[in-house]
């Protein structure tokens, strides 16, 4: 059977750079990547970063350049991508440096909503940010805290229902009643 060879899709850099960007949804990239169009032009998709990464969340994406896929696992914030990324497309100012701006959304096919108890993603959440509120009369649904929310994804792929994905924080409401 003949092999797909491996036939040359990859984009140029130059490509992205110059309208490609405006077309495709952007990927996950890595935690302290730099701003996209930074990023493309930095990396070069050396895979070293891919290599690094003890959890595996880092998978080539679209163009050859890399990406986060949660549903692989989590990230722990260890830094080795950045370690080793030699052309800084992944640069961490500093030790407070925020990896990302993306937290977690648990969408409507949680079980919860159809009166099946589940907590697996309040018992996978390092960072306790998943409380569950019981409900009257029905089982207790999850809610998320988006100001504990690290984006670790953590709770993504042990979540029988595939309900939680990532979202940019600048989605999120700036309501703040407290
Ligand atoms: S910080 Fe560590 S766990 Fe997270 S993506 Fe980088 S190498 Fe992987
Ligand atoms: S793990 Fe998934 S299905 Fe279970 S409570 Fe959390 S969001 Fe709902
Ligand atoms: S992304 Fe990480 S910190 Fe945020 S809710 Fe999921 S497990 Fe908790």
């Amino acid at each position: 059977m003949a092999s797909s060879s491996t036939s040359p899709v990859v984009p140029s850099r130059r490509g992205f750079l110059r309208g490609r960007v405006r077309d495709v949804k952007p990927a996950r990239r890595p935690p302290w990547a730099v701003n996209e169009l930074a990023f493309l032009d930095r990396c070069t998709r050396c895979d070293r970063c891919i290599d690094a990464c003890p959890t595996g969340i880092l998978v080539r994406m679209d163009g050859g350049f890399p990406g986060v896929d949660f549903t692989r696992g989590e990230c722990t914030f260890c830094a080795d991508c950045v370690t080793h990324c030699e052309p800084r497309a992944l640069v961490r100012a500093d030790a407070q440096a925020l990896p990302w701006a993306i937290v977690a959304e648990i969408g409507a096919s949680c079980l919860a909503t159809t009166g099946v108890e589940c907590r697996v993603c309040g018992e996978t959440c390092p960072a306790s940010a998943i409380r569950f509120r019981p409900q009257l009369g029905g089982v207790a649904r999850p809610q998320l805290d988006a100001t504990q929310c690290t984006g670790c994804g953590a709770c993504i792929a042990p979540c029988p229902a595939r309900a939680i994905a990532m979202q940019s924080t600048d989605n999120l409401p700036t309501e703040r009643e407290t």
